[in-house]
């Protein structure tokens, strides 16, 4: 069931990452923390081999615990490599706008400023981490603002049902998908993956009514939904998706109510409001 690349997690692009590594927070994600569990101990160091388009790169994942010492519950792990090292400077390379971007401001502002530098939000840069077979190796995809802008035109008078259908189900018909073109496909995969993530943390429940619908067929029919539709937001962050059931899916799709994303309501055009009945990953 566990394909060779199972579970991806889907970082900004930031100094950081383009110098030295990254931090990946634990909550929510449940095959890198099963893979972890019996991989990496808490407190833990080990070597860990990267693939980015086929080299491969060292780094160190650590499992850091700051539930002593930062009063936090979940554990959060860490990736580090080398200032200036091989990876360092191959995502450099990839990332060059946001590396240039950056550079800048760092370059402008005060010394003592510490502020992280965000990428302005129709620039943003992510990279995508995926863990393979092997537990100590991971599989990195670039996602670049080209790649984002491409999208957006590919997407431009799609329908949302039709793009999430391609995201939920591998679509079998070549022609039918609308995601032909290459580097979409990386883009596609990337939603999914974050899907199929959620769908498992849930459990394939619905989280609007709870139920496992499919569950005496030993089916998994849950969907993930996008609450700011995709075609419009481009947004495929795990904040930004719902696992329903086909019918709650339908509905929404049908009766288009909206979120309210403090009370985690749906409040429909006909004055019903729905609170979601289960919800661990939307904050
Ligand atoms: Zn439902
Ligand atoms: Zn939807």
């Amino acid at each position: 069931m566990e394909t060779a690349e199972n579970y991806v997690y889907k970082k900004e692009v930031d100094w950081s990452l383009l110098n030295e590594g990254f931090t990946l927070p634990l909550e929510n994600q449940v095959v890198f923390g099963r893979n972890l569990g019996r991989f990496l101990r808490r407190g833990e160091s080990k070597n860990i081999t990267m693939y980015l388009d086929g080299k491969s790169y060292k780094a160190r994942i650590t499992n850091v615990n700051f539930a002593e010492r930062h009063n936090r519950k979940k554990d959060m792990l860490q990736i580090r490599y080398s200032l200036n090292g091989e990876l360092s400077n191959a995502l450099k390379a990839y990332f060059r706008k946001s590396y240039q971007f950056i550079s800048e401001k760092r370059r402008l502002r005060a010394n003592n400023d510490r502020t992280v530098i965000r990428l302005p939000e129709d620039c943003k840069e992510y990279l995508a981490i995926y863990t393979t077979e092997y537990e100590d190796t991971y599989l990195l995809e670039t996602i670049v603002a080209e790649d984002i802008l491409f999208l957006k035109e590919i997407v431009k008078n799609k329908q949302e049902q039709v793009l999430e259908a391609s995201f939920n189900y591998d679509v079998v018909d070549e022609k039918s998908t609308i995601f032909e073109a290459e580097r979409i496909v990386k883009l596609r995969k990337l939603n999914k993956k974050i899907g199929d993530n959620l769908k498992l943390l849930y459990n394939y429940r619905c989280q609007i009514c709870g139920k496992n619908i499919g569950k005496k067929y030993d089916s998994h029919i849950v969907e993930a939904h996008h609450i700011d539709y995709f075609v419009y937001s481009l947004n495929n962050d795990s904040d930004n998706q719902l696992i329903v059931c086909p019918n709650h899916h339908s509905i929404i799709h049908n009766a288009n109510p909206m979120f309210d994303r403090k009370r985690f309501i749906y409040l429909y055009p006909n004055g019903l409001q729905e609170k979601l009945a289960l919800n661990q990953h939307l904050k």
